[in-house]
């Protein structure tokens, strides 16, 4: 079966092929560094850690792009409040929001670059823009002329004459012919920071910048854009008239887009006040885990709404998969049961298809649990052998290979030399016939994500990853 994606694009749900080999080309809008994430910013972020787990279980591989928005007007503002140079100001954010991903466990995209560092390729597409007709300059700044795109609007799908009301006219945007068109270059005001270009001294507007990153890793056009339904009009409307204007090609082929989190009805922002950081949580006695379980648990497309009940349903959730997976360590009596491996094999193709289904990642949990509950009930009538655990165990893998809750991070592994001791210790224990404290140490050591296999030539471990 193969994976399916829902494209804004094309509104509709779509079989998804990486355009070139095996490898998947994803850019992704990045945090702009001017304060802490909020766990709705994380939800868009965890989004996109499990399209790139699950890509990388259909067998590609991955050359996934996140940018770093670190200049643009809220971040300007702020670190002249805070009478620091840009650049310092945006670190501290930055290396914020690495610890947070970190936390999280979402894998760190494949390049991740800061927008200051391409004003060059940037200046060039502003360059190429221009010289294709679509641009002109007035009060020193370069702005996009959309009335010359007869298909400006195909993302978001509004009407042209609509598109007004949702534009952010910026008070220092005066110059402008049409209230729609967007600014290319902004004109350098005193104290501001600014670069030297053939169309004066400014910076690169927003949506110029993540075009010019896109397409300076992922070439003109590649696989997917991802990003918070938010950004869909005018970020990436204006992102996609940029691009195509300058190349004559299509940009990115498909559009995915996170929904929001939201608190009470409305979506999480800074600017409602209505947010929590990840470190807010935690330091109420929340886990990175269940956070992260609560993120991914509802499909992207669907929103969420964020209450500290749902937070300990994670945490309950967790804990479920965590106890059956330490039951499975004693679980093994007599006979293999061939319901509970049919049991475990249809699990494992739900789980697969749900993914496969445009990322259903509440249908794959699904399937999770109604197996951990057939298998509850077959062990606790004795009706569980040892080929069923490893069944068990394959699936927890899989699942954990997505999902990314049940084990210790790969940093914090058991070293080697002490997972050995401990099957020394168990050995010894065995012929003791502490068979409760052998139990035990396989216990601890599967929740500390190592698999111990017994067989006549002794006990093998490896890492449950
Ligand atoms: P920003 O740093 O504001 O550019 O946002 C970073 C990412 O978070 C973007 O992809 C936004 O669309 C996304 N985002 C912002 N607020 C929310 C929210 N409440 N829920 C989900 N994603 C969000
Ligand atoms: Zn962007």
């Amino acid at each position: 079966m193969a994976f399916k994606l829902y494209n804004s694009l094309s509104r509709e749900v779509e079989a998804f092929e990486p355009a070139q080999g095996d490898c998947v080309r994803i850019y992704s809008c990045g945090p702009t560094v001017y304060n802490f994430v909020h766990i709705g910013n994380l939800r868009t972020f965890a989004f996109q850690d499990i399209l790139r787990r699950h890509m990388r279980q259909c067998g590609w591989k991955l050359r996934h792009v996140m940018n770093i928005t670190d200049v643009e007007d809220k971040i300007i503002a702020a670190a002249s409040a805070a009478g620091v140079p840009i650049g310092e100001y945006t670190k501290q954010y930055v290396d914020a929001f690495f610890e947070d991903c970190q936390l999280l466990r979402l894998e760190r995209p494949e390049i991740v670059p800061a927008a200051t560092d391409h004003i060059p390729e940037m200046i060039e597409l502003v360059r190429r823009i221009t010289q294709a007709g679509h641009a002109y300059e007035s009060g020193g700044s370069t702005y996009f002329r959309i009335s010359s795109l007869d298909d400006y609007g195909k993302l978001s799908r509004l009407d042209p004459s609509g598109i007004l009301s949702g534009a952010r006219v910026d008070s220092d945007e005066y110059g402008k012919d049409d209230a729609r068109d967007f600014v290319l270059w902004k004109a350098s005001r005193d104290g501001e920071p600014s670069w030297d270009s053939p169309f004066g001294p400014g910076r690169p507007g927003w949506h110029l910048e993540c075009s010019a990153m896109a397409m300076a890793y992922l070439g003109e056009t590649f696989d997917v854009h991802t990003g918070g339904v938010d950004l869909q009009f005018p970020h990436h409307e204006n992102e996609i008239a940029q691009s195509e204007s300058a190349t004559g090609r299509p940009f990115a082929r498909f559009w995915v887009h996170a929904e929001h989190l939201l608190v009470d009805g409305k979506k999480m922002a800074k600017s409602l006040g209505n947010f929590y950081t990840l470190r807010d949580l935690i330091e109420r006695g929340f886990s990175a885990d269940s956070i992260r379980y609560l993120l991914v648990a509802t499909p992207h497309r669907k929103q969420l709404n964020f209450t500290f009940d749902g937070l300990h349903g994670a945490a309950a959730a967790i804990e479920r998969l965590r106890n059956f997976e330490r039951r499975l360590a004693s679980a093994s009596a007599g006979a293999d049961n061939p319901q509970a491996s049919a049991e475990s094999a249809k699990a494992t193709a739900q789980f697969r298809e749900s993914l496969d289904e445009d990322l259903n990642t509440a249908g794959a949990l699904g399937a999770v649990f109604e197996y951990i509950r057939t298998a509850n009930s077959a062990i606790d009538s004795g009706r569980f052998g040892p080929a069923n655990v490893i069944e068990a165990r394959d699936l927890l893998d899989h699942f954990d290979k997505i999902f990314d809750v049940l084990r210790p991070p790969a940093g914090q592994r058991v070293p080697a030399e002490e997972i050995e001791g401990l099957i020394r210790e168990r050995a010894e224990a065995r012929k003791a016939r502490d068979f409760a404290r052998a139990d035990g140490i396989r216990d601890e050591l599967a929740a500390r994500g190592v698999t111990l296999q017994d067989s006549p030539a002794g006990t093998k471990w490896h890492y449950a990853d």
